[in-house]
């Protein structure tokens, strides 16, 4: 016997037009390429959607071709989000970190047959266009009298131009839920990058889970600013949260910087934010000499890559803000775990609570995961045991777009991870199974030794790295970017590690380096950092 409840498919239309219609004067603010701010609302959001829907219709676009994006966190980029997908068409928003060569292979691979681009990417949509050979039309993402002249991009027309002319009206199209909605490909720090295709299930049910209360909390109480971008993972599915929960939506554009995040946070009220360690280590960076204060902001989302214990403290302790510590990765959606505390937590010492803290969390409902060890049996929960991490769930990849081989374990999939879990279900990463240093039989977290060092005062970033050794196959090094204007030798940075980890895993030796590569995502590229110390030698 089945239910006698409607049957209706979960669409990515509804959630705009459910922000229309219920919160239909909740602001969202953006910060422009331009520079200045942009306001309006979730009713007028939904018009300039239908207004999009439209306009690809008049393109003669059909169902599930792909709308590529090269833009920056804005107003813009959220009505492509509904328009496009709202429509029954596939965004793509393309990582513009990433190198041409590579923007030019994923466009190809995907497809694409529109890109919008915010006017800050023209001179890359220069470079690559030719090459993109998919791409039928190309949308400067700026209003008609702002289109460059003599571009050389064929069929350019500016976004108000598109879109100035055709009705605030459409019918949004019914179809199966599990069509696809988004892609986003992998950074691919090796080989080709490959593509999660997201659906409109697995969109929404994610939009529902990342909303809850001890997921990312999101509510129609706060002002909330996705720093991490829409490039990326669907700004970890936050433009679908805050219109599922009519929550007031801060875009900070391209202006990402310490001072430019914290301005925006004062004047807009933001009460909550979300973003990568690098990020935060900006705009702490600035705040600190001026003893800078937040007047509203309550809480922020840390994931993509480990959060230092020090960044938890500093916001903790320092400026009152709750971090929540998050994992995921773009074949998930992206929310795997959160680390939020439980009830029979209450009772324990602010330390206690703290190491609770600076795990990676618990897994959300729909998410199911597990520790195996090299022959794929799993593993125990004791905190203590660590192997390959496995996940699975409605949200969770299941095979890539057009990729060549099954990327499931048994209906799992493997996330690349090594962690642990403990009894009560907290996981934490040791390492990416690439970056775990193998040192006579025994592993060392760089994650941890990364950690030891960023809570010097005189460290504003550290990553460490394995270094091939003829007795023990590999032992870490650490390569730190002091803070301006500080300082800290080699042997007090190595002193500072007495104690704090077993003598075996202090590193043999610090490199000290003016940056440490980043990748396209914002995060630590180790694989280039070992590209730049291929003639290091260690310490004799
Ligand atoms: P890529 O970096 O290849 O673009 P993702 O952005 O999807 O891929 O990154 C996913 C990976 O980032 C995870 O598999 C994990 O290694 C790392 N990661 C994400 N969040 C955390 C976290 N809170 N702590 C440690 N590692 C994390």
């Amino acid at each position: 016997m089945l239910g006698l409840m409607q049957n209706q498919p979960m669409l990515i239309s509804s959630l705009i037009e459910f922000a229309a219609r219920h919160h239909g004067d909740a602001e969202i603010v953006s910060r422009r390429v331009e520079g200045d701010i942009h306001r309006y609302t979730y009713r007028e959001a939904a018009q300039r959607a239908r207004q999009v829907a439209n306009a690809l219709d008049a393109l003669n676009l059909e169902f599930s071709d792909r709308v590529a994006t090269l833009a920056w966190n804005g107003y813009r980029h959220f009505e492509l989000y509904y328009g496009v997908s709202g429509s029954g068409r596939v965004l793509h928003t393309i990582n513009p970190r990433l190198h041409p060569e590579q923007i030019a292979w994923i466009a190809n691979h995907a497809q694409d047959q529109v890109l919008c681009f915010d006017l800050s990417f023209l001179p890359l949509v220069q470079a690559v266009h030719a090459k993109c050979t998919s791409i039928r039309h190309y949308i400067a993402l700026c209003d008609a009298d702002k289109l460059p002249a003599d571009s050389g991009i064929p069929n350019l027309q500016s976004y108000e131009n598109w879109i100035g002319g055709q009705p605030s009206r459409y019918d949004w199209p019914v179809f199966d839920e599990n069509t696809a909605s988004s892609m986003c490909y992998t950074s691919g720090t090796t080989g080709n990058p490959k593509a999660a295709l997201y659906s409109h299930r697995s969109s929404t049910l994610h939009a529902y889970a990342a909303a809850l209360p001890d997921v990312m909390s999101i509510s129609a109480r706060d002002a909330i600013l996705p720093v991490v971008p829409m490039f990326h993972v669907n700004a970890w599915g936050m433009p679908y949260s805050a219109a599922l929960t009519g929550a007031k939506l801060v875009f900070p554009g391209p202006a990402m910087d310490g001072k430019s995040v914290y301005e925006l946070i004062e004047s807009e009220k933001v009460t909550y934010a979300a973003g990568v360690p690098t990020v935060w280590q900006m705009m702490l960076t600035h705040m600190k000499p001026g003893g800078l204060r937040f007047s509203t902001l309550r809480r922020t989302v840390i994931g993509g890559s480990a959060c230092p214990p020090a960044m938890i403290h500093a916001f903790n302790n320092d400026y009152g803000v709750e971090v929540l510590h998050a994992w995921g990765m773009t074949e998930m959606s992206p929310l795997g775990t959160l680390c939020t505390l439980k009830n029979k937590h209450d009772s324990l010492s602010d330390d206690e609570k703290m190491k609770i803290r600076l795990k990676q969390g618990r897994v959300i409902y729909g998410v199911d995961m597990k520790i195996v060890d090299g022959g794929g049996e799993e593993l125990p929960w004791d905190g203590k045991t660590y192997g390959d991490l496995l996940v699975k769930g409605p949200w969770i990849i299941r095979e890539y777009f057009q990729g060549e081989s099954d990327p499931l374990v048994n209906g799992w999939f493997p996330t690349g991870d090594v962690a642990t879990i403990d009894a009560d279900g907290y996981m934490q990463i040791t390492d990416r199974s690439k970056d775990v240093i193998k040192s006579g039989g025994e592993w060392i977290s760089s994650i941890d030794i990364e950690n030891i060092a960023v809570a010097h005062p005189a460290v504003l970033m550290a990553a460490c790295i394995g270094v091939a050794h003829p007795k023990w196959d590999e032992r870490p090094i650490i390569a730190v970017v002091k803070k301006p204007g500080m300082d800290v030798s080699r042997d007090e940075l190595l002193a500072f590690y007495e104690g704090k980890t077993a003598k075996w895993q202090i590193p043999d030796d610090v490199v000290f380096v003016d940056a440490i590569p980043l990748g396209a995502t914002g995060k630590m590229l180790k694989t280039r950092l070992r590209e730049l110390l291929k003639d290091y030698q260690l310490p004799a």
